[in-house]
Parts: C-alpha cells; structure tokens; sequence
C-alpha cells in the first residue's frame, strides 16, 4: 500500500488498511506480519482490464500474473477468480496455481532452466504455452513431449535488446543478460522449432526487465518483437499470439510518481492497432507492490556515536529488498503518537531522530530503510509500505527465523492467509546422523 491508499481514523490517527485498523491485526496476528488489501489488488488488476478495453484489445488478451512477485494461494485464487492467467517459472509455481483454482490452459511457463520434470509436469497439465529460452531447451522439451507423446505449445523468448533503464539485477532485455534468444538468432531457431515433430510453434515472448517506469523501452521492444512476427509470417510461420512480459513499475516513495497502467500500456498498445494476434501480459510487481505492507514493531532503540539504530522485528529475511536492490520502501508509524494506553500519550517522550530501521539479523546488511526522521519509542508499530511484490516471496529462515504471517483484509474483514511458521518447522525435515 502506499500511505496515501490508506487512511488514518480514532483517537490515536490510526493507519488502517480498508475497514481495518493495523494495530487491531497487530494484537490479534503478531507481528511481523504481512498485509494485503483484497480492494487493491482487484483494483490493480481491473486497471490493466480496462486499459486493454479501452484499446479495443480486451476480448484478445490475457492477463498472466507472474507467480513469483507474491505466490500465496489466497492472492492465486482472487486473481484466478478475477479471469488471470498466470505467468510461472518453476514446477512449484505451477502446484500452486492449480491448487488455488487457477486454469492450467491459461499458464505460461517461463525461465532459462527449466528441468525434464517440470516440463513433462506442465505438459499432463496442458498449460497454453512454454516460453523457451535456448535451442537446448527447444530439443529437450521436444524430446520429453515425444517421450508422451505430447506436442508442446511453444513461444521462443526473444530479446529485442533494449535498455530497460533500470536496475541492473532487474533489467534482463540486453544482450548481455542470461534471459532470452538473441534477436538475430530468432528467425533461424523458429524454422528449426517448426520442423520439430513434437513441437507447435504458438507465439513470441519478450521481457525486459523489472520496475520500468518509462513506458518507451517497452514499446520499443513492441516494436522489434513485431518486425520479427512480421519476417516470420514472410518464412511461413505465422504466429497465434505475441507475449509482451511484464515490468511495469510501481510508486515506491510518496514524493515520486509512478505512470498509471493505462499511461505505462498506450504507447506499447498504439504499437498494436490493427494487428490480430493473440495478446499476453504479465504483470507481477505492478498487481501485487502497491496492494501490501509489512507490519513491524519496534523492539529496542540503541544511541550510537554516529547513528541511531531502531531495532525491529521484520529483518532482511522477512524483506529482502533494501538488502539485494538498495530498494527504497516508505516506513510509517501505524499510530500517530503513542502505543494505545501506555501513558506516554504523544510525542512528549520521543524525540525525532534520524533513525537506521534495521532488523535483528546478524549482517550489516540487514537493514530496512536508511536515515529515517521519525519520533519512535519502543513498542511502536511501524508499516513498511508497498511491499506486496517480491517481499514474502523472498523470505527466508535466515538465522532461524520463523517466516511472518500474512493475512489479507477484505472490507472489515481480516482473512488469516498464511499463519506464522513455528520454531519447530524450521528444523522438521532435518535429520541427525544414525
Ligand atoms: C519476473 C518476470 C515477470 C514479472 O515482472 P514484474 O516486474 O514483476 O512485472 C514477467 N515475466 C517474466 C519472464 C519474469 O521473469
């Protein structure tokens, strides 16, 4: 969520998420703990439903959301209900869509490594394409398919070589990058992917990268993904539907704006008038980013020399983030002065500072926001904004921590979705030598 999505109401100015005040998930949930609002991610999805109405592309296109931005079952379901399909890498992704009712026929499959079970798993299941990445997966995908008897739907990912200017952990369009097939080499592996018996040549894909907030890199890709749709038609091999990815960035800090989706889409879709092909999308940060917080409390303060230190009980491993990106993500307290009934009232004990909000994990990199002017004491509830995309997706059990909760709140409802993992999980599959 950003702070503006939300509202604060009572007597301490109290942040809520809808009908729903986060102290009150705090006490009944625990903290850290993981919040979704159910109207925001429909809201983000509707967004990109009628950006593609408005372009008259709707009734021709599918919305996959990318699994891995945020694959808990609950967020699968709602968006399987809304009509996505969903975007998967891995056998795993591809369980947990069908165990949350989403439609096998509407999942794409993408990455570079996909192994023999978990190309021979999608292909029992019937999913709408594979997004190959290499010649080698194009022969070992044609091989399994045979070995069942199968022809495999296939687009081949194509990198169209453009700047997506943005971080480089996340930009995956250049020519240096590990994803995709080099432009110049496309034409070549799509004559050899047609001669292949047990494969059916379907589409094209491309993805650039990640949190694009400049809509020209992607309708640029557009661009250069359609001359070669073109020059493929010209060789015979006419394609069923064009995979234009994901990467449309989201607003992280409140004094920076982000394009809405129907701004991020139109240059790209002005690209698209008057063609007929088939249209894929898949959006995951931008459904999912801005529809979550990550709910925490402060546990110690500690005056340093040079810096002062809010000790919380998020880390790192609940949000990896700040740590892997350098990412920025807004922290705000959830009550405006105190902690309800402590006494202290307001802001009469607390001084604002510029505090290093850092979690309990033994790395210097465990930090969840740098220099932030804010008038803490112990106790308070912080919310770390906008974390729904790639958050508890990339949590972890580093130094034994139990992963946090998630709970999605629906109007004045709050839906428990993953309950806090306990102690003796963490160490459940493990075994001591005979
Ligand atoms: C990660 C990924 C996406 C989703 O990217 P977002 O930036 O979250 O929208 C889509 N397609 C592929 C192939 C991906 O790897």
């Amino acid at each position: 969520m950003t702070l503006a999505a939300m509202r604060r109401a009572g007597t301490e100015d109290t942040l809520h998420v809808e009908e729903v005040a986060l102290s009150e998930i705090a006490t009944k949930f625990g903290t850290p703990c993981y919040v979704y609002s159910r109207r925001a991610l429909t809201a983000a999805f509707t967004a990109y439903r009628d950006a593609l109405q408005k372009h008259g592309v709707l009734a021709r296109s599918l919305i996959c959301y990318a699994v891995k931005a945020n694959s808990n079952l609950a967020i699968l379901n709602l968006f399987a209900r809304l009509g996505a399909g969903f975007d998967i890498v891995s056998g795993g992704e591809l369980a947990r869509v069908i165990a949350a009712g989403g439609d096998p026929e509407k999942i794409v499959f993408s990455g570079v490594g996909k192994s023999r079970t978990e190309m021979h798993a999608a292909l029992k299941a019937g999913i709408h394409c594979f997004n190959v990445e290499s010649a080698s997966e194009l022969d070992q995908l044609s091989e399994v398919a045979g070995n069942v008897g199968y022809r495999a739907p296939v687009s081949l990912r194509v990198n169209p070589d453009v700047d997506a200017k943005t971080h480089p952990y996340i930009s995956t369009g250049l020519k240096s990058a590990k994803f995709g097939i080099a432009y110049d080499q496309a034409l070549s592996l799509y004559r050899h992917a047609a001669a292949l018996p047990h494969i059916a040549v379907k589409g094209i894909d491309c993805h650039i990268g990640s949190q694009l907030l400049d809509p020209l890199p992607a309708a640029e890709a557009t661009e250069k993904i359609l001359a070669l749709v073109d020059q493929l038609a010209t060789a015979g091999i006419a394609l069923e539907h064009i995979d234009l990815g994901g990467g449309m960035g989201i607003q992280y800090r409140s004094e920076e704006a982000a394009p809405t989706v129907a701004d991020y889409l139109a240059p790209m879709l002005n690209k698209l008038k008057g063609r007929h092909e088939k249209l894929l999308f898949e959006p995951g940060r931008s459904l999912v980013g801005n529809a979550g917080l990550l709910l925490t409390r402060v546990e110690v303060l500690k005056h340093g020399e040079e810096k002062h230190f809010a000790v919380v009980d998020a880390a790192m491993n609940d949000l990896m983030r700040p740590a892997l990106y350098d990412a920025w993500h807004d922290i705000v307290k959830v009550m405006q002065s105190g902690i309800p009934g402590d006494g202290a009232g307001d802001t009469a004990n607390r001084t604002s500072l510029p505090y290093e909000i850092v979690g309990p994990v033994c790395e210097s990199g465990d930090f969840l926001g740098h220099d932030r002017q804010l008038a803490l004491a112990e106790g308070d509830l912080l919310a770390i904004l906008s974390t729904g995309a790639y958050g508890m997706a990339m949590a972890s059990n580093y130094n034994s921590r139990p992963r946090a909760a998630e709970v999605m709140v629906d109007g004045a409802a709050v839906h428990l979705i993953r309950r806090r993992e306990d102690i003796a999980e963490l160490f459940a599959l493990e075994s001591i030598l005979p």
